[in-house]
């Protein structure tokens, strides 16, 4: 079907989605909330939120407190009027939930998997663990499904281009495979991205002040929330720090092709391939080959726990060279919050330690000032979270909302939000 042939909501959606979008966003919580921030009659807003709260998508909540008259019944969303899929992939782990339509996990499955088994048998297992996640919880007709994606993801497409550590998936489009299975409309995006969207969602402390979020695991890689909106730039690319040059040295040799950059210095593979030459200088690490033949991120964390000498010279360089290039980062971009992410987290305190001196360091009075660096608070959820709130947010637009308000949910309508989300995303 052409664009020219969209089906147009029916007139009366409008204020209905303005309703059950003022409540949902936080911005009203009374009929007298609504009537002053929608512009629309006393008569109509109690009509709307009568339809709302029949169709299941808003509820009651608390009185509120007394202005003097009787006290009104707050409103608020509905979170469990339906429910969506969030799906992220690293390198070598899938995890898979069923979340409501506020980001809440209702039921999770994980799975260590490599990425380089390649796109269709990967796929099948990320069918396999929906699959089983379906039959526990009932939940079998999702909303929409949300992917986070370990390489660059053209954000309009959902196609992967070119990811360093993904052979095979070269043009490869989780949502084409996902629409194939699912009738729901599919959003994909880079992992890191995710990973702070639900940190900055859901995270602890929550302030909602814009966040920088590094994550550094095997790869490394940024996601910038400014006035609660992922920056993804022009193609879906912002944020892909990893290939930042931070050394001249020919030898250091990246997966990506290229030399000298930040993830070759810093990221987990290449911490693990300069421990494994130099072991002979760590017993941690020795003791570890001589027990399982090749080293795995585990032990790089176990050696630095146990004050191993070459575990903690590779970690306080990595720590420095990264805060070296997020002290670029925060002096260009001025967020109220810088927060560490990823299995860094799993080697204690000490990688967070240096690496927030040095940013203090490097960085300009001003942005300086009121500056938190933090600990991700959402270690083992937070990118499903984000992958289900990318979901939920694009069906809960106000655009989006109008499509569909008035039959309470958005079942059946997968090609027509999926097709006009390049407006609303
Ligand atoms: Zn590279």
């Amino acid at each position: 079907m052409s664009p020219a042939a969209t089906p147009l909501p029916a007139l009366d959606t409008a204020p209905l989605a303005l309703v059950v979008d003022l409540v949902r966003s936080g911005r009203a919580r009374t009929r007298r909330d609504l009537v002053a921030l929608s512009g629309l009659p006393r008569k109509a807003v109690a009509q709307r939120v009568d339809q709302a709260l029949e169709l299941g998508l808003l509820e009651h909540g608390d009185l509120a407190p007394s202005e003097g008259g009787r006290q009104a019944r707050t409103l608020r969303f509905h979170a469990g009027a339906g429910h969506v899929y969030g799906v992220l992939m690293g390198a070598s782990e899938i995890t898979a939930a069923v979340l409501d339509l506020s980001g809440t996990v209702l039921d999770s499955e994980h799975l260590d998997w490599s990425v380089e088994t390649g796109p269709e048998p990967t796929m099948k297992q990320v069918d396999g663990l929906l699959e089983t996640l379906a039959e526990r919880t009932g939940a079998d007709t999702p909303w929409a499904i949300g992917v986070g994606l370990p390489g660059p993801v053209e954000f309009a497409t959902g196609k992967l281009v070119a990811p360093p550590i993904m052979p095979g998936w070269d043009g490869f489009s989780a949502r084409s495979w996902l629409r194939d299975h699912h009738d729901a409309p599919v959003w994909v995006d880079n992992d890191t991205n995710l990973m702070a969207l639900g940190e900055w969602s859901r995270g602890t402390p929550h302030d909602g002040r814009d966040m920088l979020y590094i994550k550094v695991g095997t790869g490394i890689g940024a996601g910038l929330v400014t006035h609660g909106r992922l920056l993804r730039g022009e193609h879906g690319a912002a944020g892909d720090i990893g290939h930042i040059r931070v050394t001249d040295d020919p030898g250091t040799v990246c997966r990506c092709g290229r030399t000298g950059c930040l993830e070759a210095v810093v990221g987990g593979w290449a911490l693990l391939r300069e421990a494994t030459a130099r072991a002979a200088e760590g017993p941690a690490f020795a003791a570890a080959l001589r027990d399982h033949g090749e080293l795995k991120g585990a032990d790089l964390g176990n050696a630095v726990l146990a004050g191993d000498p070459l575990a903690l010279e590779l970690l306080d360089r990595s720590a420095t060279v990264l805060a070296g290039v997020t002290a670029n980062l925060l002096n260009f971009c001025n967020p109220g919050t810088l927060v560490l992410g990823g299995g860094v987290l799993k080697t204690g305190p000490r990688f967070l330690e240096r690496l927030r001196d040095t940013v203090f360091e490097r960085c300009t009075d001003l942005v300086c000032r009121d500056l938190t660096v933090r600990a991700a608070s959402l270690t083992e959820h937070g990118g499903v979270i984000g992958a289900g709130l990318l979901a939920a947010g694009n069906l809960l637009t106000l655009p989006a909302l109008t499509r569909w308000v008035d039959r309470g949910s958005p079942l059946g309508q997968a090609a027509l939000l999926q097709r006009f989300s390049a407006e609303i995303v």
